[in-house]
């Protein structure tokens, strides 16, 4: 008897889309199949060690390969923890992780970037349908008595019957497709597993039949003897020495672990002997995960104790703005059965942590001392590192040295330690300014005054700007200040407006706030501006703001003063003028041009329009 399933849809458009996009890389379905042997190992090798049940049980990992080349087909075996019915359904027809869901619902359609995009995400058991007509999978999951098959083509359906099986784990048959045949053979077998699987921490057995000659002439007979062999060196590469490795080992090790098929950026490779005894493996990918910048985004570090796997799914293994490294740690002093709901307060862990933080920050300044490199790096994962400066606070002087921003003065990737030796004598602090994009901020009108100064304004439009800049209140005991902020413009020391000056704008800023009543705080006159007006805002606000976003609310728009130009010329002839219409319409005008460099958009455009419309027509 079986049963007929249908395919999630997401499943579908998975299947389809690894057929249309991945089909030039086909050989990685191996490395995937592989993986996920290893990684049923490795549950059942943890449980034989934790679980009361299986304690008694007699465990020797293997994983074993075998083909038929004439009739086109490849097994997979493995005796790993398995699968029972309701996970075969589950874990391979459906899509649990909303994360793949939604990682699926963003490709664009276009193939070339799709493709680049769906190699960075473990591409996993669907892969198979690359390569082959129809998969078999037969499993019994460890500590049941029923074995289970599941059967697909990959179009739309699969069925599930009850099978045969004496040990617990899991087999995979494949049908080659006529045009990937070639996989059923010897050579190439053993080639994909040097490629991706060579450091896969058990044994992959390769069976195959020799075929040899005897005698001679007409006395000549063939021979053929069944042979299994062992393909890989099965040894956990973080825990060999480093002059035992190679580069190439450990960017093939990277590769099969990451599921990623550009190499890495780096590796740091520590193995620590004394109080604590453990080995980590860390790598800094070339590209950003796909899902860096999600919610729900997949750990990538894995924890083992004495060689057993504990977990893959521990986001605290490293601080999350390090969420981009790859890696493993492998301990000597934790117990077997620690708990995994409790490892973040492992005394262990922490120092652990504590210890793989300095190297990976270390190494990142290492990348640092090369201006090309550390741009590669910066462009992947600058924005990344930039929330370690609130989350980090031990780290944050070495996480703040390692930031790059552009400036009022051009420079695209400055340090603040650049910075700093640029400054001239008499300034006091570093000024920067946040905003939506760098054309806008390069356009504001207040930078003009730092301008005149001579001061350098660090300029920064990231999104995560405006939660983490705030908080830093000094680099190398200079203070960091908001260039706009009006308590900052005070210490510019801004030049007094002479009295009569004041008394002259009188009529004027009258007007100007009877027009623009609550959209501004106020409306005041300066000297040093060379554009008409500058909207300038508070520090009290925008810290006020950032508190309201680190709680997840987005803050009120918040109300600005409005700076005139005692000395424009727009202002000088307004100034006199009896048209208290045109008075109006100017201040809605400067207004609205103020905003527009400020945020790249006015709120009503066609008023705006109209408005600006009936003025050059009054002037012509
Ligand atoms: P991933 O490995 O990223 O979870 P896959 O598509 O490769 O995604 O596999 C889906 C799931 O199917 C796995 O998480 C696992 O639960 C299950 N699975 C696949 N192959 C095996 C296997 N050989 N033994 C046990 N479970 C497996
Ligand atoms: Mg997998």
């Amino acid at each position: 008897m079986s049963k007929k399933h249908t395919f999630q849809t997401e499943i579908n458009q998975l299947l389809d889309l690894m057929i249309h996009s991945l089909y030039s890389n086909k050989e990685i379905f191996l490395r995937e199949l592989i993986s996920n042997a290893s990684d049923a190992l490795d549950k059942l090798n943890y449980l034989t060690l934790t679980d009361e049940r299986l304690k008694d049980m007699k465990f020797e990992p293997y994983i074993e390969l075998s083909f038929d080349e004439k009739k086109k087909t490849l097994i997979i075996e493995d005796n790993g923890i398995g699968m029972n019915e309701e996970e075969l359904i589950s874990n391979l027809g459906t899509i649990a992780k909303s994360g793949t869901k939604s990682f699926l619902s963003s490709l664009s359609g276009d193939k070339k970037k799709d493709s680049a995009l769906i190699g960075q995400f473990g591409v996993g058991f669907y892969s198979v349908f690359m390569v082959s007509d129809k998969v078999i999978v037969q499993s019994k999951k460890a500590g049941e008595d029923k074995a289970y098959a599941w059967m697909s083509d990959g179009k739309g359906e699969y069925e599930i019957s009850v099978c045969k099986r004496e040990t617990q784990g899991t087999q995979i048959t494949i049908y080659l497709k006529d045009e990937d045949s070639s996989f059923a053979s010897r050579w190439e077998i053993e080639n994909i597993v040097k490629k991706y699987s060579e450091h896969i921490p058990f044994p992959i057995y390769l069976n195959y039949t020799d075929t040899k000659f005897e005698g001679e002439g007409d006395n000549k007979k063939e021979i053929k003897e069944e042979k299994k062999e062992q393909i890989n060196t099965a040894k956990a590469i973080w825990k060999m020495n480093k002059n035992e490795l190679k580069d190439e080992d450990y960017k093939e090790f990277y590769k099969s672990f990451a599921h990623d098929n550009t190499e890495p950026m780096k590796w740091i490779h520590t193995k620590t002997e004394g109080t604590l005894e453990y080995s980590t493996l860390f790598f800094i990918p070339q590209v950003a995960p796909f899902d860096l910048y999600r919610v729900d985004y997949k750990s990538g570090v894995k924890l083992y104790v004495k060689r057993v796997f504990i977990t893959d799914d521990d986001k605290e293994l490293l601080p999350q703005y390090l969420r981009f490294i790859r890696g493993v740690i492998d301990s000597e002093d934790l117990p077997l059965n620690v708990s995994r709901e409790i490892l973040q307060q492992n005394k262990i862990l922490v120092n652990i942590r504590a210890a793989s933080v300095k190297k990976i920050l270390g190494e990142i300044e290492n990348i640092a001392k090369d201006k090309e490199a550390y741009e590669k790096f910066y462009v992947q994962f600058g924005k990344v590192l930039k929330e370690g400066l609130y989350s980090d606070y031990e780290n944050k002087e070495k996480i703040l040295n390692l930031l790059r921003f552009a400036t009022s003065k051009g420079e695209q990737n400055i340090s603040l330690k650049e910075y700093k030796e640029k400054m001239p004598k008499d300034q006091k602090s570093i000024y920067y300014m946040i905003g939506q994009n760098l054309e806008l901020l390069k356009a504001a009108p207040v930078l003009e005054k730092y301008h005149q100064k001579g001061y350098e304004v660090l300029l920064m439009a990231d999104e995560v700007d405006g939660f983490v800049i705030p908080s830093v209140n000094e680099y190398d005991k200079i203070p960091l200040k908001e260039a706009s902020a009006s308590e900052t413009l005070k210490e510019l020391g801004e030049e007094m407006i002479a009295p009569e000056i004041q008394k002259s704008f009188e009529n004027l800023i009258a007007v100007f706030k009877e027009a623009l009543g609550d959209e501004v705080k106020d409306i005041i006159l300066s000297v040093s501006l060379t554009s008409p007006v500058a909207l300038v805002g508070d520090e009290q606000n925008a810290m006020m703001a950032n508190l309201m976003r680190q709680m997840g609310q987005e803050p009120p728009a918040q109300k600005k003063t409005m700076e005139l130009s005692s000395n424009h010329p727009i202002l000088q002839k307004l100034k006199d003028t009896q048209d208290k219409e045109l008075l109006i319409d100017t201040a809605y005008l400067l207004y609205a041009s103020a905003k527009l460099l400020e945020s790249g958009s006015v709120e009503n455009a066609k008023e705006f329009s109209n408005l600006l419309n009936k003025t050059i027509l009054k002037t012509l």
